[in-house]
């Protein structure tokens, strides 16, 4: 009669023509009586079945083989078998194992591959996985490298912007900026007929006060009169530094007669602001002012021409007025 440990070395000898699964026959110490055809190339390398087992799953498995053999039972779990345990690299495969305590403290272990590549393979896909997230990371990195730059060209871009369209010492609309809002103003005017007034400002005796102060002094002036005159415009109104010390107003809506009573306010508020232009020195400044409303007639040469013709009125009849 055949025992069963022959029967099991039958089933041995035929099993890896037919399956990937391994079958293995051990003692009590995991030592390896037998095993599966499908393990012979292993079988050098691995006389204890121990060695195998990944060294994560070293204690479960022992404490899975000692219950087996206390209780002389099957018992199933999972464990990873790597044919190379000194390789940290190596990619280990997981089994299903059934353990069923046989004769003379024998035990045969069933052990299913539940990782359905190969064991070349999955390694192949884990090394095709690390380099495409090692690309995937380096993308990242270039994407990020590339959103500050684009924050950056965004901060330059800003800041040039700032520069083609303000003066620096003022922070008012510069020459070409202002020039810009009155041809706006202009084509409104022309589509809606809606009306809009101009004022050509110059301050009074500049030249003295640069004289008697320095050109700081001067720059002083130039400032606080921006500041007062940008804080009486209206959200929708444009002030633009138009030369030294002379500047551009566009009032939209706003008649010859309403925009003459502003130009007014604004003057008795400057000439009512005493100007520290260093540490006990104090001075008052006046402006006068030109103030035109555009007429059908009016190109925006014509009307800057008009504006600029009351200015000269004004300073010819005194300055420190508006004409
Ligand atoms: P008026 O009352 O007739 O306008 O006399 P004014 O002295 O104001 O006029 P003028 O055109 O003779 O002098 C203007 C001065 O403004 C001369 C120039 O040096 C000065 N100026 C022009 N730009 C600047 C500037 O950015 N800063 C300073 N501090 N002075 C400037
Ligand atoms: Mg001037
Ligand atoms: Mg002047």
């Amino acid at each position: 009669m055949i025992s069963l440990k022959d029967l099991n070395k039958e089933i041995l000898s035929k099993w890896g023509e037919t399956t990937d699964t391994l079958l293995f026959i051990i003692k009590n110490d995991m030592s390896i009586v037998d095993f599966s055809a499908n393990f012979k190339i292993h079988s050098q390398k691995f006389t204890n079945i121990y060695e195998l087992v990944t060294y994560t799953h070293r204690n479960k498995f022992t404490s899975q083989l000692n219950q087996c053999i206390k209780e002389k039972s099957v018992v199933s779990f999972s464990t990873n078998f790597s044919y190379d345990n000194t390789d940290v690299e190596d990619i280990p495969n997981t089994f299903d194992i059934t353990m069923q305590f046989l004769q003379d403290d024998e035990i045969i272990i069933i052990a299913e591959v539940v990782c359905p590549l190969s064991h070349d393979s999955a390694k192949e896909y884990f090394s095709i996985i690390n380099t495409y997230s090692a690309i995937s990371r380096k993308l990242q990195k270039s994407e990020y490298v590339l959103d500050k730059k684009n924050v950056q060209l965004k901060d330059i871009n800003k800041e040039l912007e700032h520069l083609a369209n303000y003066d620096c010492l003022t922070n008012m609309y510069n020459r070409r900026r202002i020039f810009e809002e009155l041809d706006k103003e202009y084509s409104r005017f022309q589509r809606l007929e809606t009306i809009f007034s101009i004022a050509m400002i110059d301050i009074d005796h500049f030249k003295n006060i640069n004289d008697s102060y320095g050109h700081q002094g001067g720059d002083i002036v130039l400032q606080t009169l921006s500041e007062n005159l940008k804080s009486m415009c209206r959200e929708y109104d444009s002030i633009g530094r138009f030369g030294g010390e002379e500047f551009l107003l566009i009032l939209p809506g706003t008649n010859l007669e309403d925009a003459k009573s502003l130009l007014n306010r604004m003057l008795e508020k400057i000439a009512n602001t005493e100007i520290e232009l260093h540490e006990n020195k104090k001075i008052n400044i006046t402006f006068s002012a030109g103030v035109s409303q555009i007429t059908p007639k009016d190109t925006t040469d014509t009307i800057v021409a008009s504006a600029d013709e009351q200015l000269y009125q004004a300073k010819e009849t005194g300055r420190n007025r508006v004409c």
